[in-house]
């Protein structure tokens, strides 16, 4: 008996992990397919990394003292051959640990990039889940501010091709180690002053991480964060050079910014160049893409030393302000619906059905919930749900006669007589649906 009502239960799917169902399908597309174009003109290739990898990728890569690696990680051993894995908290270590494994800088630089679902355990509300996707580029082997200004750009463009406004971009550099170590040493003295008031984390990260107490988002700690000795006086000449280059390149094209001195990153690796992108129309959640240089960790995962710099930015930040600023775009539906009536109908359908389609017309073909032929009545609801331009409907006489009714389906989907049904030769279909699509669609543009 309990047995059985084990079966009929509900599974749920799992906290902070997400379907992304029919309705949304259409704006996950219009997101990727624009990312996908501008991608392609800069000129980066798709590299895709296995979901799971090595827990050590992580631990070595993003650094023990980080909120990723201290708390956030799915990490699991191998039944089978105890291998301890982890899924992917985040991309760049797994794409570096590839580009690295499989020799891609052999012949000069890489400008790479990925789409992908990222795995953290973290508390799920809303812009924040247990399983996200990110779209992340890499540029691989280049050390000048150069690229760094490009990937900056890159965003921009994007943010324009979604048509989102008001997306801002703060900027700072981490300099170069010795200059991180200079600071720290003030940074630690300055923070001992307060050791009664900091939390926990700060405590903790005091002597191992202290630039992260800096990026704090306890409101009780704000003051001794923003009072802090700033990074950004540390900086050598190098570091300043390469910090005022980006600087004239984003001036030059309009790009404008502003230089937050706390903003550190929460990953380890990165040096010089750190940026986000930030919008206050999320609430807490704000930054919608984030990135920076990372020169040192090429080297760290065993690599020949050299440049590199990169950004990821959240897929279901950018959506919920896609939604927000009510840029979805409408859903169309299919091209054709073939409705039909009778078996000699019904074969007849299936080859008209696969002849649209070869002309590239996109086609839905009734097929009954119960097996039994349906009327035409209930068929052309169904049509008409489907959000179909045209039914295309084939009955007995229609069979006889090598004809075939079409009926426009859409406000606006007609030549002449508002919806009424038109007989055509099957010869002549392919034609007749193309042309009314393109007069509707130069309607449209009236
Ligand atoms: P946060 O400070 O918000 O936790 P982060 O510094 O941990 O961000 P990154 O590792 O830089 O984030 O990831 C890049 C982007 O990926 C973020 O700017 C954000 O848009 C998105 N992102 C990160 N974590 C999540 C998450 N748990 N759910 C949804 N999106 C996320
Ligand atoms: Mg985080």
């Amino acid at each position: 008996m309990t047995e059985q009502k084990r079966k009929l239960e509900k599974l749920a799917g799992v906290k902070g992990m997400n379907d992304v169902l029919p309705q949304d399908a259409g704006l996950w597309e219009f997101f990727e397919s624009t990312v996908k174009s501008m991608l392609r003109s800069y000129g980066y290739q798709n590299i895709r990394t296995p979901i799971v990898e090595h827990t050590q990728l992580f631990t070595r890569g993003i650094g023990e003292v980080t909120d990723i690696v201290e708390k956030e990680m799915y990490s699991f051993t191998d039944a089978l051959n105890g291998e301890n894995l982890t899924l992917r908290p985040e991309n760049t270590a797994a794409v570096v640990r590839s580009a690295i494994e499989h020799n891609l800088l052999y012949d000069g630089p890489k400008r790479l990039w990925y789409v992908g679902p990222m795995f953290r355990h973290e508390r799920p509300q809303r812009g924040r889940y247990r399983q996200f996707h990110q779209v992340g580029i890499e540029a691989l082997g280049f050390a000048g501010p150069d690229a760094d200004a490009e990937i900056i750009l890159m965003c921009q463009r994007l943010w324009d091709d979604l048509g989102l406004t008001g997306i801002r971009l703060e900027l700072n550099s981490l300099g170069l180690a010795h200059e991180r170590a200079a600071h720290r040493v003030e940074l630690i003295a300055y923070l001992e002053q307060y050791k009664d008031t900091l939390d926990e984390d700060a405590k903790r990260r005091l002597y191992t991480n202290p630039l992260r107490v800096l990026d704090t988002k306890n409101p009780a700690l704000q003051e001794i964060a923003q009072n802090a000795p700033k990074l950004i006086d540390f900086l050598g000449e190098e570091s300043r050079a390469h910090f005022d280059g980006l600087q004239r390149i984003l001036k030059a094209n309009n790009i404008p910014f502003t230089i937050n001195p706390r903003l550190v990153r929460g990953l380890d690796y990165y040096n010089l160049t750190v940026f986000e992108w930030i919008t206050d129309k999320l609430g807490a959640q704000g930054t919608v893409a984030a990135g920076g240089r990372y020169d040192p960790l090429i080297e760290q995962l065993g690599g020949k030393p050299t440049g590199a710099c990169g950004w990821a930015m959240g897929v279901e930040r950018i959506l919920e302000l896609l939604k927000e600023e009510d840029l979805v775009p409408e859903d169309e539906g299919c091209d054709v619906y073939v409705v039909h009536q009778g078996e000699a109908a019904r074969e007849r359908a299936f080859v008209i059905a696969e002849r649209l389609r070869d002309t590239g017309l996109d086609v839905i073909l009734h097929c009954s919930a119960d097996g039994q032929s349906a009327s035409f009545k209930s068929q052309m609801k169904r049509a008409d749900a489907s959000g179909a331009a045209f039914a295309v409907i084939l009955g007995e006489d229609e069979i006889a006669n090598g004809t075939a009714g079409v009926k426009a389906l859409r406000a606006g989907a007609h030549q002449d007589g508002k919806g009424e049904q038109q007989t055509v030769p099957v010869e002549d279909l392919t034609e007749f649906l193309i042309g009314a699509m393109v007069a509707t669609a130069e309607d449209g543009e009236d």
